[in-house]
């Protein structure tokens, strides 16, 4: 059975140029970065280069990359650092972040005694900027801002520059999970103030195990995880070169093609869109993901009708989407996105689906999608029907 892949906001397959980069890396240059010989060294300029290259993208130098494991780590490294090292006392954050940052900020509540403050979204999980400054004018304490820039669920997109203008203005930090918008859309740091942000390579098409947190300079940040003097003691460790390396080449090749990969990606999306539409009119699109203020690769359903049971249908049909985002994807309950957004109703009575998209997705991938949600679905709208006309 051919199998269509959309999930791409959990993960993307490797590109071939990817692998090969590594796999080159692997067999000849097994070199620590440290080391002083020729073959440290080697190892050490294939890292600088990557980096060089990122911070060349992000209008910023490359003293702010800081190569870690992941998203995850990144995250937490940012957050933790911000409490431990900055003083932070309170964080401004919202329900719809991705759990490395609303798991972390709930660690600093217990651990640390810092106080988190919610922005609620509206049930089309936007946020309210003038909530944000409200509350930014409001206290004392030293303030951390972390907000995602496109939800991983939904797809919604902050405003990145008027947030960073605002943590500025009132002199909090502002931490992004740019996660999955890194490589994705065109980020210029020079004019954006944001303090800090993460990536992780498997979002775009790079290695699972390989990312790197932004830092700006002189932000007085430090590392979580002690030891050496690597990432100039932001973060110990042998670094891992072939996963730096890879994560560097999807970089570039995401950097080189966005415009082409992200007019076909949206494309497919219009196309899924209308499609939905078209076959399932009840259905109806959760959060801004169907509209122009989100991200191109993310398109989130609400089917109309109870099915728990769809994911797993769709993956017997060789479909691979998911729910949620894939950290929860296991979970029976509603995500908390959507917990935050939908209403009591929909949480009974309709089905979530969320559909990813990447440069390799094509229109036969959507249409083999729709007839295997017709099929797996047909069963509840007949019924639906008989209980409407009951
Ligand atoms: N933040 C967001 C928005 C994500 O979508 C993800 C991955 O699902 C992460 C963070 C975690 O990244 P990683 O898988 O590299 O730890």
């Amino acid at each position: 059975m051919e199998k269509v892949y959309l999930d791409n906001a959990a993960t993307t397959p490797l590109n071939e140029e990817v692998i090969d980069a590594m796999v080159s890396v692997l067999r000849d240059n097994y070199g620590n970065p440290s080391s002083t010989h020729s073959f440290g060294q080697e190892a050490k300029t294939l890292l600088e280069e990557v980096r060089r290259k990122i911070a060349e993208a992000l209008r910023v130098t490359p003293g702010e990359i800081v190569f870690t494991s992941c998203g995850t780590e990144s995250n937490n490294m940012i957050i933790k650092s911000c409490v431990n090292y900055l003083g932070v006392q309170r964080i401004i954050t919202s329900p719809l972040e991705h759990k490395c940052v609303a798991e972390t900020c709930l660690e600093m509540k217990r651990l640390n005694g810092v106080e988190l403050v919610y922005l609620r979204p509206d049930n089309k999980a936007n946020l309210s900027l003038e909530k944000l400054e409200e509350l930014l004018q409001n206290s004392e304490k030293k303030t951390l801002v972390t907000l995602m820039h496109a939800n991983n669920e939904v797809g919604n997109l902050l405003d990145l520059e008027k947030v960073a203008e605002l943590c500025k203005k009132y002199d909090a930090l502002f931490h992004s999970d740019t996660v999955q918008t890194m490589a994705h859309l065109d980020l210029d740091f020079s004019k954006i103030p944001v303090d800090f942000a993460s990536c992780s390579a498997h979002k775009f098409h790079g290695p699972k195990g390989s990312g790197f947190a932004f830092v700006r300079k002189a932000s007085g940040l430090k590392g979580i995880i002690t030891g050496g003097p690597q990432e100039r003691s932001l973060r110990a460790g042998t670094e891992n070169v072939c996963g730096i390396v890879g994560l560097g080449k999807a970089w570039e090749l995401s950097i080189d093609n966005m415009s082409e990969y992200s007019s076909h990606i949206k494309d497919i999306k219009n196309y899924c869109k209308s499609e939905i539409e078209k076959n399932f009119p009840e259905a109806k699109f959760n959060g801004e993901s169907a509209t122009e203020n989100s991200l191109y690769t993310v398109l989130n359903i609400l089917l109309p009708f109870k099915n728990p049971l769809i994911g797993l249908q769709l993956d017997m049909q060789g479909v691979a989407i998911s729910q949620g985002s894939a950290c929860s994807s296991g979970a029976a309950k509603p995500s908390m996105v959507l917990m935050s957004i939908l209403d009591e109703e929909e949480l009974e009575n309709c089905t979530p689906l969320r559909v990813s998209f990447s440069h390799y997705t094509t229109k036969a991938d959507i249409d083999k999608f729709i007839s295997a949600l017709k099929e797996v679905s047909k069963d509840f709208i007949i019924e639906k029907q008989n209980t409407e006309h009951r």
